[in-house]
């Protein structure tokens, strides 16, 4: 099988997968977003998901992510930066980025506010720290209100949801636990009175369980274009 057909056959099962789990939270796939986590892939690898039809990427690593935002420039792609955003690479991800998903810090959301040129705003998800999160990235819950009302008012960017990223459970209802609570402070900016329509969570291996609870995006790697050789983890 060429490469284009097993990474075209991954994105068919994971979509398969996405309406199943749909289905079964008694949810509209179409609700349902899929980022294509593309770092550590080689241009080829986006080029063949997009040849699929994929049209968002997330990366974590901002040189070859610019790469490869680079090389695919003549194709029409939605890039999410989603690795940990740190103050010197700011100025980079504001031109070459449409989302952020890992905002944690005001001073770093108002960096990325002050260097976006584009006359579109740069779509913003607050990275949220639940219960013993693999990285030592995302904002405490308490503190949250007071970073969402922050970004909120910046006005080139535009704040649309949080983003999660649990540590590795196998147990499905353990899963879903974390994904509730991230659901929670979802809800609890709706009553302060913030519009929000993204809930990015769930990965390869817990999707079905961040679907149940809400997701709206997920960030999928693995299951599309294979086990990482490098073993990078999540966002390191
Ligand atoms: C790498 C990464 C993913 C994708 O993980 P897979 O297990 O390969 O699906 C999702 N989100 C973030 C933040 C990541 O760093």
């Amino acid at each position: 099988m060429t490469r284009l057909a097993q990474i075209a056959q991954q994105l068919d099962k994971l979509q398969q997968r996405i309406e199943a789990a749909a289905s079964t939270a008694g949810r509209n796939a179409d609700e349902i977003q899929l980022l294509a986590v593309s770092k550590t892939r080689p241009a080829e690898d986006l080029q063949a998901a997009i040849t699929a039809g994929q049209t968002r990427f997330g990366e974590s690593y901002l040189q070859e992510a610019l790469e490869k935002i680079n090389a695919l420039s003549h194709l029409r792609c939605e890039w999410h930066f989603i690795g940990p955003c740190q103050s010197n690479k700011t100025a980079a991800i504001a031109t070459a980025f449409g989302w952020v998903h890992s905002i944690d810090r005001i001073k770093i959301a108002q960096r990325l506010n002050d260097q976006r040129t584009s006359n579109q705003r740069l779509n913003i998800c607050l990275q949220v720290n639940i219960s013993k999160e693999a990285s030592k990235s995302g904002i405490e819950p308490s503190e949250l209100p007071a970073l969402a009302e922050a970004v909120a008012a910046m006005p080139r960017l535009h704040l649309r949801g949080l983003m999660a990223l649990p540590a590795a459970e196998a147990d499905f209802d353990k899963q879903r636990a974390a994904f509730a609570q991230v659901r929670g402070l979802f809800n609890d900016l709706h009553s302060r009175g913030h519009q929000l329509d993204t809930l990015s969570m769930g990965m390869s291996h817990d999707m079905e369980a961040a679907i149940m609870e809400g997701a709206t995006l997920v960030r999928i790697g693995t299951d599309i274009f294979g086990q990482r050789p490098d073993k990078h983890k999540p966002s390191a």
